[in-house]
């Protein structure tokens, strides 16, 4: 019968190394394990020339806040991982990694089995940290294309040169989507785009990076309970936006569309050559409203908090229009000269490995603030487990304290 540990973590990126190092400030026993290594999102699934999209000043972690030369700047993921190495060596966490968690079964009250790939732990508590963007949602029609099309999905994008030559189909207008997008372009190549309803937002606005305008207004602590429901919070979610090497730049759909790219609409289905599309104006649309909602929200705070706009400030809000841009029904793979595509859809929840009734409809965990109504069962990381920043690097802190107050009270 092997000991029971207090809590076992499972994954060790932001929020599993996050909640560790509480609990050892706390004296509490736990393992930390990872199927792979420590941040291995950043180290194992970023493009090479990925950059953060929230300035570095961001980055918050228990111990640990940004210390570096360059607040206003976006690190590199290189960098993100050297800090993240740093972390580990400064918090030394019971880390084991390369270790897979199978299956978690409840044995009793607060009697969790943790089967792993190197054999299994009994524990009291079990903090499960797997990350908000666990498997890549890949259209299961993919398989019926024509078999010479390579297909990746964006975690497994690198740079341009991995693809074969040719015209690339980017399928997803998110954050990955419109970053890969821009790089593809800028390397010479021709670009389709199948847009979803992603919304935008301009990097700056009246002089400050437009993070700063919504941390002055409070938008990144919005509470998941302001919104109807979980759906209608990850509608409100993170924009088409993109750091790099120096103040970041604005990137959307149009300013893609004015370097060439052809939007499309969103992929619906496709077979051999074929791939049928549908709905681009009403993502322009869905697109377009988020920035105006955005703007309006933000001259609010300015006419309350400052009366006028700041005196010398510049950057307008940019204004797009849609000339130029055609809807079309399908298009034909060959004739395009299409002989890659970038699935940029993002990712579905995975929580296989739980053999605890804890999952919703839609394969979401049920939760308050990361605590499950299984006593002893925790979530972190999650995309708006409590707060907008919940599933990024600010959330480092908050999260993790009320995890690591309810394990040590209990
Ligand atoms: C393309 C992209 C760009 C992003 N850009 C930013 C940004 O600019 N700024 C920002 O703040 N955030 C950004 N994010 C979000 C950020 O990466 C994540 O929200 C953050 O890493 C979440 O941390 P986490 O610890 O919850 O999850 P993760 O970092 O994903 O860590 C989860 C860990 O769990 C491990 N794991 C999973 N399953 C098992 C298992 N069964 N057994 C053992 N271990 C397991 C994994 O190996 C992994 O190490 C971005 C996300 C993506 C996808």
């Amino acid at each position: 019968m092997q000991q029971l540990i207090e809590t076992v973590i499972i994954g060790a990126g932001q929020a599993g190394l996050a909640v560790s190092h509480l609990l050892t400030r706390a004296s509490r026993e736990h393992l930390l394990l990872d199927r792979a290594r420590a941040a291995s999102a950043w180290r194992d699934k970023r493009w090479d020339s990925f950059r953060l999209v929230l300035p570095n000043r961001y980055w918050c972690m228990p111990g640990m806040l940004y210390d570096g030369a360059e607040p206003d700047g976006f690190m590199a993921a290189r960098e993100v991982v050297e800090r993240f190495d740093r972390y580990l060596g400064k918090t030394r966490p019971p880390l084991h990694e390369h270790t897979a968690v199978r299956r978690v079964l409840l044995q009793g009250p607060r009697r969790f089995l943790v089967q792993t790939d190197r054999g299994d732990l009994r524990c009291r508590n079990v903090v499960v940290a797997t990350g908000p963007f666990q498997t890549p949602a890949l259209p299961a029609w993919r398989h019926a294309l024509d078999a010479e099309v390579v297909q990746l999905h964006s975690e497994q994008y690198r740079n341009p040169s991995q693809l074969p030559p040719g015209a690339v189909l980017v399928a997803g207008s998110g954050q990955s989507g419109v970053q890969i997008a821009e790089e593809l372009l800028r390397d010479g190549r021709r670009v389709l785009l199948c847009t979803g309803g992603r919304g935008w937002l301009p990097r700056r606005y009246l002089g400050k990076d437009i993070t700063a305008w919504y941390a002055e207004m409070g938008l990144f602590e919005t509470r998941i309970d302001e919104f109807p429901s979980l759906a209608a919070a990850r509608a409100s979610g993170f924009p088409q936006l993109a750091g790099d090497a120096a103040l970041g730049h604005t990137l959307n759909v149009h300013t893609l569309a004015q370097a060439g790219a052809v939007l499309l609409g969103r992929a619906e289905q496709g077979a051999g050559h074929e791939i049928r599309v549908a709905g681009l104006q009403a993502n322009l649309d869905a697109a377009d409203a988020v920035a105006a909602r955005a703007k309006g929200l933000i001259d609010e705070h300015i006419a309350r908090r400052h009366g006028s706009v700041p005196p010398g400030s510049d950057d307008p809000w940019p204004l797009y229009g849609r000339g130029g841009i055609e809807q079309r029904d399908s298009i034909d793979l060959r004739r395009e000269g299409v002989r890659s595509i970038v699935w940029a859809g993002g990712y579905r929840p995975d929580y296989a490995f739980l053999d605890i009734p804890v999952l919703d409809a839609d394969g979401r965990p049920q939760h308050r603030r990361g605590v499950s109504e299984v006593p002893g069962l925790f979530f972190i990381g999650l995309e708006w487990l409590h707060r907008r920043k919940s599933s990024t690097l600010m959330a480092g802190d908050e999260d993790a304290a009320l995890i690591a107050a309810t394990i040590a009270a209990g």
